[in-house]
C-alpha cells in the first residue's frame, strides 16, 4: 500500500491531502481494505461542530477529501498547503471510469435518492461503461422493513464499492452504522450525485466551479438551501478568527 495521505485540521475536523485519491482508493479496492470516504466541505464542517456524532464519524473515516472550495481555501490560507479541490462527484466518476477500464469486475452498489433515481443513475453508467458490474440499487426513501431488506441484500451481495447518496449527515451516520455489513468495501457518501447522473438535476457550469461559486448555482437551483448555506459565512468568519489567533501566537 502506498503512503497514507497527509492529514490536516480544518477547524478541528481532519482532512487528508494527497495527489491521487482515486489511485489510493483503487489500491484499497485491490487489497480489500474497508474504507469510508467522506467528502468534506464548509457546510459539513459547521454541521460537525454542532453534531458530535458526525464529528466522530469523520474522525474515524479512512479518507476525508477536500470537496468544497471553503476547505481548499482554508488549507491554503491557514495550513499553507497548495491543495487541489476534489469534488466528491468527480472522485466517484473517476473511480467508476477506472474500475471500468481496469475491468476488475468489482461489484458496485448505488443507494439513495428518490424512488427510481439510483436505478436511472445505474442505467446511465451501464450505458457509458458496459463492463461495470453494478449489482444493485436502492432508493433512499423507504420503510424500516425495506431498510432491513436492503441490509440483508448488502450482506449477501458483498458489493466492493458502495455509493451512498442520502445527503449530509444522514449518509455519513448510515455508513458508520452499517459498514460492518461489508467490512472490505469502499463506502463513499455521494450526496446528490445520483440526481445528476440520472438527469434529475444539473451541475453548476464549470466556470462557476472554477471560481469557487458552485454554491451560488445550488442556491439558484434550490433556494430552500439558503438556511443551510448560512454555514458558509459562519465558516469564513471562524476561519478568519482562527487566523487572527495564530497570528497573535506567532
Ligand atoms: N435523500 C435520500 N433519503 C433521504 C433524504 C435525502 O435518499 O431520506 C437523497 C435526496 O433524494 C438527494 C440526496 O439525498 O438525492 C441529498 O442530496 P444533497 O445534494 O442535498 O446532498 P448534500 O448537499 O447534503 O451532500
Amino acid at each position: 500500500m502506498s503512503k497514507p495521505p497527509k492529514m490536516f485540521s480544518v477547524l478541528g475536523i481532519p482532512v487528508h491531502v494527497m495527489s491521487n485519491y482515486p489511485g489510493w482508493l483503487l489500491e484499497c479496492l485491490q487489497l480489500s481494505t474497508g474504507t469510508h470516504v467522506v467528502t468534506l466541505n464548509a457546510e459539513m464542517t459547521m454541521q460537525a461542530e454542532r453534531n458530535p456524532s458526525l464529528a466522530q464519524v469523520i474522525h474515524n473515516a479512512e479518507l476525508v477529501i477536500p470537496d468544497g472550495a471553503g476547505v481548499v481555501l482554508y488549507l491554503q490560507w491557514l495550513c499553507w498547503q497548495k491543495v487541489q479541490r476534489c469534488p466528491g462527484i468527480e472522485l466517484a466518476e473517476t473511480l467508476l471510469r477506472e474500475i471500468g477500464e481496469q475491468q476488475t469486475d468489482a461489484k458496485l452498489f448505488f443507494y439513495g435518492g428518490a424512488p427510481g433515481v439510483a436505478a436511472k443513475a445505474a442505467e446511465f453508467w451501464q450505458q457509458q461503461i458496459p463492463s461495470l458490474n453494478l449489482v444493485g440499487t436502492h432508493s433512499g426513501y423507504h420503510s424500516p422493513d425495506e431498510e432491513e431488506q436492503l441490509k440483508q441484500t448488502l450482506t449477501e451481495l458483498q458489493p466492493q464499492v458502495i455509493f451512498v447518496g442520502l445527503g449530509v449527515p444522514r449518509q455519513e451516520l448510515w455508513i458508520a452504522q452499517n459498514r460492518h455489513l461489508c467490512p472490505q468495501a469502499i463506502w463513499i457518501g455521494v450526496g446528490g450525485s445520483f440526481d445528476i447522473w440520472s438527469g434529475t438535476k444539473t451541475r453548476a457550469p464549470a466556470w462557476l466551479g472554477n471560481n469557487n461559486l458552485e454554491w451560488l448555482y445550488r442556491l439558484y437551483q434550490e433556494p430552500w438551501r439558503w438556511r443551510r448555506m448560512l454555514a458558509l459565512p459562519e465558516f469564513a468568519l471562524k476561519a478568519f478568527l482562527y487566523r487572527l489567533t495564530i497570528k497573535g501566537a506567532i
